[in-house]
């Protein structure tokens, strides 16, 4: 029994101890609690035995430190926003798909232009083809030679005369420029063109003429029709070459000369 006497108060106090010990974690507790709140003055409300512990509690330096997370050693955050991530793999191929484009656009627009490009040359090629086929010279008019170049009825016949109906076409037998154009004694009417070696040629008689004076004019373009103005026998178109400043040659012989026959 003394033993067991003796045990009891030895329990008790160790009881007792424990007791304390963890009112005063409590208290702490308490304290760093109340700190925090910016309460650390209500610890000394606490009882005088508890006081022993809690005025290291109720510094705010260890509320701080009881509330401050916990201490991490140096660490690399690879933060990945998935949301982030996807729009700007989204961007991303927006923008090879812009330059894609822009780099189709860019071919497609180039093709284009050489396209055009050819098809200016071929354009170009068949127009010198066609200037190269284009006669440089060519009969007045068609029609039968009634009269030729030279004395004729007691006078001279200064130049050629070829029949048709009323109205068929006249053409400049070169390239030109119309330098007259309207009435003329002897002829009713006539055109004279110069071409680009000085030459002249006179058509006469026309019925109708078709090209203002100053005209640049193309061989075989048509410049009037065939009438029977002025003295005239009958429908033709009178024809003269003036070379050298207005001497009249046999356009017989100039023509021929430039690969055409009467
Ligand atoms: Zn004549």
């Amino acid at each position: 029994m003394a033993r067991h006497r003796a045990k009891g108060p030895l329990v008790d106090v160790i009881t007792r101890v424990d007791l304390d010990r963890k009112k005063a974690v409590a208290v702490v507790v308490a304290a760093g609690a109340l700190a925090g709140a910016g309460f650390a003055q209500a610890a000394s409300t606490v009882s005088p035995v508890d006081r022993l512990i809690t005025p290291v509690a109720a510094t705010k330096n260890l509320a701080a430190a009881m509330t401050a997370p916990p201490q991490q050693g140096p660490q690399t955050i690879h933060s990945v926003d998935t949301g982030s991530e996807a729009r700007k793999l989204l961007q991303a191929e927006q923008i090879q798909a812009q330059y894609h484009v822009a780099e189709a656009l860019k071919s497609a627009e180039g093709a284009y232009v050489k396209r055009q490009e050819a098809a200016k040359a071929e354009q170009a090629r068949i127009a010198a083809e066609e200037e190269a086929k284009r006669p440089k010279c060519v009969r007045p008019a068609q029609g039968s030679f009634t009269s030729g170049f030279g004395a004729r009825w007691g006078t001279s016949h200064n130049g050629v005369d070829i029949a048709n109906a009323i109205g068929t076409p006249i053409v400049s037998v070169m390239d030109g420029t119309v330098v007259e154009a309207g009435p003329a004694s002897g002829f009713g009417l006539w055109v004279r063109i110069q071409h680009e070696d000085g030459t002249i040629t006179v058509y006469g008689h026309m019925n109708t003429i078709d090209v203002p004076q100053g005209a640049k004019v193309k061989a075989g373009q048509q410049i009037a029709t065939i009438g029977n103005r002025g003295q005239s026998t009958g429908p033709h178109v009178h024809f003269e070459v003036w070379v050298g400043g207005g001497q009249k040659i046999n356009p017989v012989g100039w023509l021929a000369e430039r690969g055409v026959s009467l």
